[in-house]
């Protein structure tokens, strides 16, 4: 089966000062095999994000499901973990301390073994010698690195990256593709990455999935396998 299996997902957001509600996405369904790293393209508005929102357990849908190896999804949880576009990193915190983060959001931290875990995802991230600075003194690039970071310390099985290099500058995101193309193929996990580069898409991805987007804010997947090197 599917690590994933998302299943006639549909999305209504409620709008509280008209009283009216909108329709995000409808009736959307998605299979995806673990080890799998899946690009997802479409116009802005599309749904993409609130689609990856109800897989990661920050949405609830209003139909349909999630499943991840068999469990419908409630919340978040530690088999998933997120990396957000503007990095949504604490500005109070250090470096070390926003990736200390993604162990307390799934309470690993009482491991003994917590401090070398953090340290370990600030070297793989390519950050040593940064650990005590703070966000602002950083690139948008590195930046993004504590974000990546942050997700992989708790070993998750499943990333879920919507448009991680969009805020990030050109030279740098073509850096940063590579470097994430390694770091997954050499832990094996089940991406799905939101993008508006066609590109990226390409590069990064073993399946590319479009999210078309039609009057009356319907969906439709279209899903285009790619050949593996
Ligand atoms: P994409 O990621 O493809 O750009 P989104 O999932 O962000 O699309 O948005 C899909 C639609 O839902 C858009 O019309 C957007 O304005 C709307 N939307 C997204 N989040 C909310 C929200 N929290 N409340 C109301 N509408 C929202
Ligand atoms: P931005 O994304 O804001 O354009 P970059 O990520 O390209 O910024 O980095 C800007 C500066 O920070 C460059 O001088 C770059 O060499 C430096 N820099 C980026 N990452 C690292 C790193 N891991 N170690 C040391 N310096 C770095």
């Amino acid at each position: 089966a599917p690590l994933i299996e998302v299943r006639g997902v549909t999305v209504r957001y409620d709008i509280a000062r008209t009283g009216t509600s909108l329709m995000a996405v409808e009736g959307v369904n998605l299979d995806i095999a673990e080890g799998e790293f899946v690009t997802v393209l479409g116009p802005s508005g599309c749904g993409k994000t609130t689609v990856m929102n109800v897989i990661a357990g920050l949405v609830q849908p209003t139909e349909g499901t999630v499943t991840v190896d068999g469990r419908i999804v409630t919340g978040p949880g530690p088999d998933r973990a997120v990396v957000f576009q503007d990095y949504a990193l604490l500005p109070w915190r250090s470096v070390f301390d926003n990736v200390r983060f993604g162990l307390e959001m799934q309470s690993t931290l009482n491991s003994g073994d917590w401090r070398e875990r953090v340290q370990n995802a600030i070297e793989l991230v390519g950050l040593a010698g940064f650990e005590q600075s703070y966000p602002r003194e950083l690139s948008g690039g590195m930046q993004q690195r504590v974000g990546l970071a942050r997700a992989i310390v708790a070993e998750p099985r499943i990333l879920l990256m919507d448009e991680p290099l969009g805020a990030v500058d050109a030279l740098t995101r073509e850096v940063m593709r590579d470097e994430i193309e390694k770091l997954i193929t050499a832990t094996g996990k089940t991406v799905i990455f939101i993008t508006h580069s066609i590109e990226e898409a390409i590069l990064l991805g073993d399946r590319i999935v479009v999210f078309k987007s039609h009057p009356g804010a319907v969906l439709e997947e279209i899903t285009v396998d790619l050949p593996r090197p």
